[in-house]
């Protein structure tokens, strides 16, 4: 079984986009493996366990799509059922209660 290496990116500009987007002080956005971070920093993320199993969930959906494969999906799914109920955001909401989701990750 192979380690799930995640990063994170402080102070991305992506994720100051997303959070005027959304209207939220804090965002996290996933792209790959890299957790981009606005509005919190790496250390109040990390001790967010519920956070950082929705953002890891979503690092596990690329894998299982390839990068491009699940832009292309999420986008898809965002448009026909809008944010909330896009199934890739059901299904890192539900990670945020499933500790098997962090099962051979590691956050460098
Ligand atoms: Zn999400």
């Amino acid at each position: 079984m192979s380690i799930i290496i995640c990063t994170i990116k402080e102070n991305s500009w992506v994720a100051r986009l997303a959070a005027r987007k959304m209207k939220s002080p804090a965002v996290a956005i996933v792209f790959g493996h890299k957790i981009h971070l606005y509005g919190a920093d790496r250390q109040r993320f990390l001790r967010d366990v519920a956070w950082v199993r929705h953002e890891v969930c979503h690092v596990r959906q690329y894998r299982r799509h390839g990068f491009f494969g699940f832009l292309v999906r999420y986008l898809a799914d965002w448009i026909r059922n809008g944010y909330f109920l896009n199934k890739f955001e059901v299904e890192a909401r539900q990670a945020e209660h499933s500790p098997v989701v962090m099962q051979d990750v590691r956050i460098v």
